[in-house]
């Protein structure tokens, strides 16, 4: 219905001609072939209804014209009479029996089939108008009649001619009129039939002895007295040639008239079977019309799918080509953005790398003065003065190890952090790192516990150095991060294709929502910074990267307030 609407809204004018283009050809054609379907359904009637007249009225014809010669000779010849009826009946075989009637309807001679000439008898034909007519001059053919042997009898009355006004002998034939039955039963019409109306329109000949036993009266209908009355043929194309028939059905008729004996022959069909043509050619036309709109629907509909498609890939391509253009534009502002990005960062790392160098020497000179002051070089000291010197110093150191981490780190970005790899084994570098945390440890009554290696490990290629610049890191976080009371455990895990060294802890561990951020550089974590203010979050920045260098991996698991495990592994794998 949308679609229909689009349709009509877009192609309204065009639907409007197509429509009524359509009816324009379909009338052109179907008002013709609609006649053209009547005239033919006429002439196939009037061609049965003729061979039906022709045929009864050549029949009627003979017997007439042959019983009038016959008339001729009794007149002529009287007493050769009964010859004449026996030749008569031997030539016609529907004749039953003929016989010679006086003025007063007296049978004088009577001649049937069987040969016998009858009795004198007294017959009263008075009554009878055939023998009226012939009285006076006329023949006639009576109205068929059922005999008791169940067959149809016609009568033919014939005046024998005489000099002067007055006839005073009629023959009377009787004949047998199954033959006409024959006639009007033998064409094929479907369902339709012909029938015969004598001269008063009361139906004497139908392929159903029982109608003409009934001798219905038709002569109310108007092609009946166009028929019987005017003599003429009716075609049935004359709208008053319609009637609805004794059963009720509507009929397609024809008419003509039987000249001899006046009487009417019409040829009757259900109009729906005679025009069923007509309803054919009319459902085409209907049907062809219907099937053009529908076409004409399917391709509007598809030139409008079109068209919009189209219209939409206009648009699409439009907007690409501005998204085109867009992207060009931020990805050269990007471009530029990152390359100002780097020159500061180069530039920031710089600064970093050359105040740290600067700061060094000067932290390095107090050191040592520390150093000396505390051995007594410039002479004694009181307890509070060693107390000055060795804050002075602790502070001097983490000083001088924020500048190492800062070193590092600026190495590492520069990619000059200068790794040089050796095939060694890894305990010798766990055992140096162990001591240098066991005071720290005891001093902060953490227990560190090295579990020992279960196995001899393999070589690996290692950096000495940096590898243990990762486990210091490890150990210093863990005793750090470990209240007292605590443990910290040192292992070494041996794979197959991985050797890796795992520190545990009970300390304050890491918080959930802070765990993926952990080895950010200087990140810290918000519960670390109330427990130790000193910490740079380099440490495990410095140390990732380091164990990524040995094409190792490095993992952290940790539950806030129960404690963290810090692991890395390193490939087994020699390096070439
Ligand atoms: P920092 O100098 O702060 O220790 P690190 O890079 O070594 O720097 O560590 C970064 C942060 O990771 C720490 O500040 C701390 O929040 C957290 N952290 C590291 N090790 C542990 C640990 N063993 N237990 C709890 N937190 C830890």
């Amino acid at each position: 219905m949308q679609h229909l609407r689009t349709i009509l809204a877009r192609q309204g004018i065009f639907f409007v001609l197509t429509v009524l283009g359509l009816i324009a050809i379909n009338a052109a054609w179907l008002v013709p072939t609609l006649t053209n379907t009547r005239v033919s359904a006429s002439v196939f009637a009037l061609t049965v209804a003729e061979r039906i007249q022709s045929e009864i009225n050549d029949s009627l014809e003979n017997a007439l014209n042959d019983t009038v010669e016959v008339a001729q000779e009794v007149s002529d010849e009287p007493q050769r009479t009964t010859t004449a009826f026996r030749n008569l009946l031997r030539h016609h075989a529907i004749f039953t029996s003929v016989a010679l009637f006086s003025r007063s309807g007296k049978e004088l001679i009577g001649v049937d089939r069987s040969g016998s000439v009858g009795p004198e008898k007294f017959v009263d034909q008075s009554r009878n108008a055939s023998f009226y007519l012939a009285l006076q001059g006329t023949p006639a053919f009576s109205p068929p009649f059922i005999s008791s042997n169940g067959e149809p009898y016609a009568t033919l009355t014939i005046p024998v001619p005489k000099t002067g006004l007055l006839f005073d002998q009629v023959i009377i034939v009787e004949l047998n009129v199954q033959n006409l039955l024959s006639i009007i039963r033998s064409p094929n019409i479907g369902q339709g039939h012909a029938y015969v109306l004598d001269r008063d329109g009361i139906q004497i000949l139908h392929p159903d002895l029982a109608k003409i036993i009934q001798r219905q009266n038709f002569s109310s209908r108007p092609i009946v007295t166009k028929v019987l009355v005017d003599g003429v043929i009716a075609d049935g194309l004359a709208p008053d040639d319609e009637y609805i028939n004794e059963d009720g059905k509507d009929t397609f008729t024809v008419g003509m008239p039987i000249p001899v004996v006046k009487w009417g022959v019409f040829v009757e069909q259900p109009r729906a079977q005679a025009l069923a043509g007509e309803r054919q050619t009319v459902a085409i036309a209907v049907g062809t019309s219907l099937l053009a709109i529908i076409i004409f629907l399917v391709i509007a509909r598809s030139t409008i799918k079109l068209q919009q498609l189209t219209e939409e890939q206009t648009r699409l391509l439009l907007e690409n080509d501005q998204s085109a253009k867009m992207l060009v534009r931020r990805d050269m502002e990007l471009s530029g953005a990152n390359t100002r990005l780097l020159e500061i960062d180069k530039t920031k790392s710089e600064f970093v790398s050359v105040a740290a160098h600067q700061l060094r020497t000067p932290l390095t000179a107090l050191r040592w003065s520390y150093h000396a002051l505390l051995d007594g070089d410039m002479g004694p000291l009181t307890e509070d003065q060693r107390k000055i010197m060795r804050d002075g110093l602790h502070a001097t150191l983490q000083m001088i190890t924020l500048i190492n981490d800062l070193l590092n780190v600026a190495r590492i970005e520069e990619g000059r952090f200068g790794f040089t790899f050796t095939l060694q084994p890894l305990e010798p570098i766990i055992a140096a790192s162990i001591p240098r945390f066991e005071k720290i440890a005891r001093d902060k009554a953490v227990t560190l516990v090295f579990q020992p290696t279960p196995a001899t490990l393999p070589l690996l290629l290692l950096d000495a150095e940096k590898i243990s610049i990762v486990i210091d890191n490890l150990l210093d976080n863990a005793l750090k991060y470990t209240t007292p009371g605590g443990t910290v455990t040192l292992r070494v895990t041996n794979g197959k294709t991985k050797v890796g060294i795992e520190v545990k802890d009970t300390g304050i561990g890491i918080p959930k929502d802070q765990l993926h951020r952990i080895f950010n550089k200087f990140f810290r974590a918000s519960n670390a910074m109330l427990l130790q203010t000193s910490g740079n979050g380099i440490g495990l920045y410095v140390a990732k990267n380091i164990v990524e260098t040995h094409g190792g991996d490095m993992f952290v698991e940790s539950v806030e307030g129960k404690g963290s495990i810090f692991s890395f592994m390193l490939p087994v794998k020699e390096r070439s």
